[in-house]
């Protein structure tokens, strides 16, 4: 991908799944990588893992608190000599019928999947305006923000809302040379996956998909790289959707 090399890369929920497949692909696009995730083990095996392949720092930082969203920031910023590209990716995920969704529950999906990428984004885009060299802002939203699927009320609304603000962040941001687009992946074949379906259901769903398997993380972290790099120069205030053709239906 053009215009990747030497860039510095924020990845929020990068010591696991998409976020860990995103930071190798950019790390072999030649990009200088940060990472954060929730568990300390993890970051440290994913720095460790990833270290011979370039430059990965990161550290542990829950998105949805304020302050810690705010240390991060500075924290890559100052790791990478500033940032010219954020992927805004972390998330979580559980399924739970409408009828039985609880408040707690509610508040804790969009607490860390629409309140931690807007602390993210808005922390990351203040100091990208304030550097003046633009920049590339990826938000991670879902298949599931652009249709319904059961049992994921809380999520599916968290998604969509990302939808809308990645599209009032691109009409802010457009004129300081940031660039704010969307990812809406279908279902991708990653722990947070495996942590919610059977092997069984995973199996079964596969039928649903034109293209007769499910995503695996590196189809995802193309898509990241493509939208961050100079290839997608004219994209803008659009959501990428990479479901392997089940929209298509
Ligand atoms: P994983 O559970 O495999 O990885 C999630 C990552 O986010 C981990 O690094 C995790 O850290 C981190 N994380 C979770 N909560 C927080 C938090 N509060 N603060 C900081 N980091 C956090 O998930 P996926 O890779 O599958 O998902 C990544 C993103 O892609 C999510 O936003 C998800 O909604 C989205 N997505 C996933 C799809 C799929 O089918 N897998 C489909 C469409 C979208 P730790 O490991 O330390 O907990």
């Amino acid at each position: 991908m053009r215009g990747l090399q030497g860039k510095g890369v924020l990845i929020t929920g990068g010591s696991r799944g998409i976020g860990q497949a995103t930071a190798r692909r950019f790390l072999e696009e030649g990009a200088r990588v940060f990472i954060c995730g929730l568990e300390q083990d993890e970051v440290e095996h994913t720095i460790q893992t990833l270290s011979a392949l370039g430059d990965i720092h990161g550290q542990v930082c829950d998105v949805s608190i304020e302050q810690q969203a705010q240390q991060l920031v500075e924290e890559a910023e100052r790791q990478l000599d500033g940032i010219d590209i954020l992927i805004d990716n972390a998330g979580i995920a559980w399924e739970e019928p409408f009828l039985e969704t609880t408040s707690e529950h509610w508040d804790k999906i969009i607490s860390v999947n629409l309140r931690g990428m807007f602390l993210i984004a808005r922390e990351t885009a203040n100091r990208m305006v304030a550097r003046g060299k633009g920049g590339a802002i990826v938000l991670m939203s879902s298949k599931n923000g652009l249709a319904g699927e059961v049992k994921y009320a809380h999520y599916n609304a968290s998604k969509g809302a990302v939808i809308m603000l990645m599209k009032t962040m691109a009409l802010e941001l457009g004129p300081h040379g940031i660039r704010v687009n969307a990812l809406c992946p279908g279902y991708i074949l990653t722990p947070l996956a495996q942590s919610i379906d059977s092997p069984e259901f995973i199996a079964a769903y596969v039928n649903n998909i034109p293209l007769g398997r499910l995503g695996r993380p590196e189809d995802v972290a193309s898509a990241y790289a493509f939208l961050a790099s100079d290839d997608a120069a004219f994209m803008h205030g659009a959501e990428l959707l990479i479901d392997g053709g089940q929209l298509a239906q």
